[in-house]
């Protein structure tokens, strides 16, 4: 089911495989270990249906992703006053591992670069190493909604060759902002960076950050308050020094790891999640950061997009003759809206030989959701099927279009054609 959704991301995986672009880190001996072609793209809807493309069960440490997930720990633990006293919230325009802090505050200037997210670590109350990072793994695993497991040989290599994250521990410790020792802050943070994700797992986690800290499935995980200062520092300093580009390019608060993996987040809505090892120089996926950029353009899921209703969908269904079911759309209509229309038409084919869907209400429609909805009546005329759209204005079809055919201006004159067709088919 919902096969037009999956045939998107089927073609927008397909359009990026040849991209060969980038390399493995290496600065972690054991990242440059595995498979560079591994390829993947999830999408988890906020009613938790998830559509999977490419290798989505190949597992890769989650590294840098973590961040945000520590940083919305600290905040559900010890509040916003206490972390704010430790970690800034300004982008830094540096690199991810840069040895520095603020020069006023001398606190690190975000909790997305290495500096904040040791300071971050280190908030976490637990009275041992052990016990800080089983409250992490805990909370990263009720994100995704199962244990996840540690790498053991991404940890060893990452701590044995660690002397940058080192310098930034015992800098931070100078400072006054590492209460803790420093190496066993840093073990915490090298064990949360080598946990274990597949990119269904990252679109898991990002649907319970849509949802404002509400995993589909399984319910609250910590409050929205969280959720909305986690993903304002994803905007702002998400993607290494190159979140403005990602912000005008791409609109999805976001973080990649250098795992290869990449989070993306539509408020509300959906949860990204990409994988493919071979990294830009920022430090992030090369064919992730693309495929989020198709994705984000072709689907209309730039966040700052403006809609007047975005609750708008199906609001009623009605069997007004037999076998033909009558679909009202109502509102604006983005790929979310059209997605989930999609979906429970198609879910509910086999009730019905006709489906009319009435978009005679529909306020607003972006390109996403027309070709979505003008590829349903193709998709159900190919079953044997028959798809008639009650589009008075032609806002799915164009009048000019040779679908026309399929357009009606009123929900009788639907009807009645779908009693001729219905007759001439039995004939
Ligand atoms: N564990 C990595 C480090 O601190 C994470 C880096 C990343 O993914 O950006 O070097």
């Amino acid at each position: 089911m919902a096969e037009l959704v999956q045939r998107y991301l089927d073609h927008i995986l397909a359009e990026h495989t040849e991209v060969a672009d980038g390399a493995l880190a290496d600065y972690i001996p054991e990242l440059a270990a595995v498979d560079p072609e591994g390829f993947a793209l999830s999408l988890t809807m906020a009613d938790g249906y998830t559509y999977e493309s490419g290798d989505a069960a190949c597992e890769f440490t989650i590294q840098s992703i973590s961040k945000p997930f520590t940083y919305a720990l600290a905040l559900d633990q010890i509040g916003c006053a206490a972390v704010d006293a430790a970690i800034g919230v300004e982008p830094s325009g540096e690199a991810f591992n840069e040895i520095s802090v603020d020069s006023a505050t001398k606190m690190p200037k975000n909790p997305m670069i290495n500096a904040g997210a040791i300071a971050a670590v280190s908030l976490i109350p637990a009275s041992s190493p052990d016990a800080r990072f089983a409250l992490i793994r805990d909370f990263y695993s009720d994100f995704v909604g199962r244990r996840l497991e540690l790498d053991d040989e991404v940890y060893r290599s990452e701590k044995a060759t660690g002397s940058r994250n080192r310098a930034i521990g015992y800098m931070l410790q100078s400072f006054g902002v590492l209460d803790d020792d420093p190496d066993e802050v840093l073990d915490v943070y090298y064990r949360q960076c080598s946990l274990r994700v597949t990119a269904t797992d990252l679109a898991t986690m990002g649907a319970t950050l849509a949802r404002g800290g509400v995993h589909p499935r399984l319910g609250r995980v910590t409050t929205a308050t969280v959720i909305k200062r986690t993903l304002s520092v994803m905007v702002t300093c998400g993607m290494y020094d190159a979140a403005g580009d990602w912000v005008s390019a791409v609109g999805l608060p976001a973080k990649s790891g250098v795992g290869g993996g990449i989070v993306a987040v539509l408020p509300g809505q959906l949860g990204i999640g990409v994988y493919s090892p071979r990294l830009d120089r920022n430090g992030s996926s090369v064919r992730g950061v693309r495929v989020c950029r198709s994705l984000s353009e072709q689907l209309g899921l730039h966040f700052l997009t403006v809609r007047r209703d975005s609750l708008a969908t199906l609001r009623n269904v009605y069997e007004p003759q037999e076998r033909v079911r009558v679909y009202e759309v109502h509102g604006d209509l983005l790929f979310s809206g059209a997605e989930q229309v999609v979906r429970i038409v198609e879910g509910e084919c086999d009730l019905f030989d006709v489906a009319v869907l009435d978009v005679s209400r529909v306020d607003d429609i972006d390109e996403a959701a027309r070709s979505m909805l003008a590829a349903l009546g193709t998709q159900l005329r190919a079953s044997g099927r028959q798809g008639f759209l009650v589009d008075p204005d032609a806002a799915v079809i164009r009048a000019d279009n040779d679908q026309g055919a399929g357009r009606f201006s009123g929900v009788d004159d639907a009807l009645a054609a779908a009693r001729e067709w219905t007759r001439d088919r039995s004939l």
